[in-house]
């Protein structure tokens, strides 16, 4: 059994302040208390906290995704409480399309936390590469996304960050729910009252502070599927503040090139009355995954080509 690390206390020196300097990493990691040791392969990417690196397995020459967060970014007390809440929640997880966290260990300079890699990168990428793609590959990104956030709801935890960027790829181009930065457990019907952070897709009842719950995630859906279709997302504009007035507004509109079903289903998601949107179990039945070809799986070519389908 996993205990959670306890991270310890590094006084920042003024010098190792700077935000996103790159880790001090040492070429071989070692995870003390297992007795495992990775080599530090090529780096992946960096976040708000972490840096990100393929690290391999020096016994079992498996390679995983490592995510290095220097102390030197944990000084604060809630910064360690968030990052303790994020590896709690998520290393519970077992499913096909949430990422996989394996581990999580210190040394004396950084915290690790090795995660299933996801080679192909994120859904962000694919959108800036092509834009808005085919209503097939729509169906089979949004098909397993929807997979993924009914196992999260039926577990009783809003992800509350659903976003192109933490909907990671693998070789196989499976989607893989990542970054649990954000996300929270629910007990009963309670709503949520504070989200420390901004959400990209931030659903109405958030902005309002109206108390939110499971609902702001299917908003989310609602927002990537628009952007996976059309390109771009449905309330932007030039300044944060129009685009909340117009997430505010509901002030959006569906281009008339998308299919009867899609259209339907972005509409019912992006509701602005949260009790109104569909639930996972009941967008996962949606007629839209049904109403045209869903693809079993997608070419590598398809993240920079509109694929042919036979
Ligand atoms: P933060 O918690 O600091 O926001 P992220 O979870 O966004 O960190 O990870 C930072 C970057 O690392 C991502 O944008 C991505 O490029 C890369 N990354 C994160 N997780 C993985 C993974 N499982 N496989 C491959 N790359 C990853």
């Amino acid at each position: 059994m996993n205990r959670l690390p306890n991270i310890a206390k590094q006084p920042a020196k003024p010098s190792q302040r700077k935000e996103k300097a790159p880790p001090e990493v040492p070429a071989l990691i070692t995870d003390k208390e297992r007795g495992a040791y990775y080599e530090k392969g090529r780096f992946l990417g960096k976040g708000g906290f972490a840096h990100c690196y393929e690290l391999t397995n020096r016994a079992t020459r498996e390679v995983v995704a490592g995510k290095v967060v220097p102390k030197t970014m944990l000084v604060k007390q809630y910064q360690r409480d968030k990052m303790t809440q994020e590896v709690q929640i998520h290393r519970e997880l077992s499913h096909k399309n949430i990422v996989k966290l394996f581990h999580f260990f210190e040394d004396s300079l950084n915290v690790y936390i090795t995660l299933e890699l996801c080679a192909r990168r994120s859904l962000m990428e694919l959108h800036k590469r092509r834009k808005a793609v085919t209503e097939p590959e729509a169906r089979y990104f949004t098909h397993q996304v929807v997979e993924g956030v009914l196992y999260l709801h039926d577990l009783k935890i809003i992800h509350r960050d659903m976003k192109l960027g933490n909907l990671f790829l693998n070789d196989d181009l499976v989607v893989k729910i990542g970054d649990f930065g954000l996300a929270t457990t629910v007990d009963g019907d309670e709503r949520k009252k504070t989200l420390c952070g901004t959400p990209n897709y931030i659903a109405p009842e958030v902005l309002n502070k109206m108390g939110h719950s499971f609902e702001v995630d299917i908003w989310a859906v609602g927002c990537i599927l628009y952007i996976l279709l059309f390109g771009q997302p449905p309330f932007e504009s030039k300044s944060l503040e129009e685009t909340y007035s117009r997430i505010r507004h509901n002030n959006y509109t569906i281009p008339s090139v998308a299919s009867q079903p899609a259209a339907a289903l972005i509409r019912k998601m992006l509701d602005p009355e949260p009790t109104r949107r569909p639930t996972a179990k009941q967008v996962h039945r949606d007629i839209f995954f049904k109403s045209g070809f869903m693809p079993t799986r997608l070419p590598v070519s398809c993240l920079t080509m509109v694929p042919k389908f036979a």
